[in-house]
């Protein structure tokens, strides 16, 4: 009886230690997606680039609303990811975080490590009657940004751990095997 379990354990440990992998490749976007009981949590990982068009603080008065703009639309974040109906969800959380604009906590490590490239993490929890109900999840991502490509997708759910990759055209997330 203990094999199996172990096995999860382990499968999970895998999981999380991969979602901190993230290569800085334009175009390209990780999602983290954790399916409980009560809870679809998504961790979004990308360039800066995907949603602004550059990756450091904005120096005109254009840019400082292209970052504005995308700080209020990623924080309705119900707009961009529509999970199943049939699970009841409420966003309840969005959290941001970029060095690069001085959002959330993140520390700015210099530049030394990646030249004048930056990403953006964002946290998402929608709170939900029946998550386990949820079989999908549209994502309308491409739609709002034409410079994101693909997005890989890492799901953990009640019916197992799984990858998933979307690209424009096919954007709804399997939450089911
Ligand atoms: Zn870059």
């Amino acid at each position: 009886m203990f094999k199996p379990f172990l096995a999860l354990v382990l499968a999970a440990t895998a999981l999380s230690a991969a979602a901190h992998q993230h290569a800085h490749t334009h175009g390209l976007m990780t999602l983290d997606v954790a399916v409980d009981a009560q809870t679809v949590t998504l961790a979004i990982a990308s360039p800066l680039d995907s949603f602004l068009g550059f990756e450091r603080a904005p120096r005109t008065d254009a840019e400082r609303k292209r970052v504005a703009d995308m700080v209020a639309r990623l924080k309705a974040a119900d707009q961009l990811f529509q999970p199943d109906a049939a699970a009841d969800c409420k966003l309840t959380k969005v959290e941001l975080e970029s060095a690069a604009l001085g959002l959330g906590t993140a520390h700015d490590h210099g530049h030394g490590e990646k030249g004048e490239h930056a990403d953006i993490a964002v946290d998402i929890v929608f709170t939900c009657a029946k998550a386990a109900d949820a079989r999908f999840i549209d994502v309308k991502l491409f739609d709002a940004y034409p410079r994101l490509r693909s997005i890989d997708a890492q799901v953990a759910a009640p019916q197992g751990q799984f990858k998933r990759s979307l690209r424009p055209g096919a954007a709804r997330l399997g939450l089911t095997r």
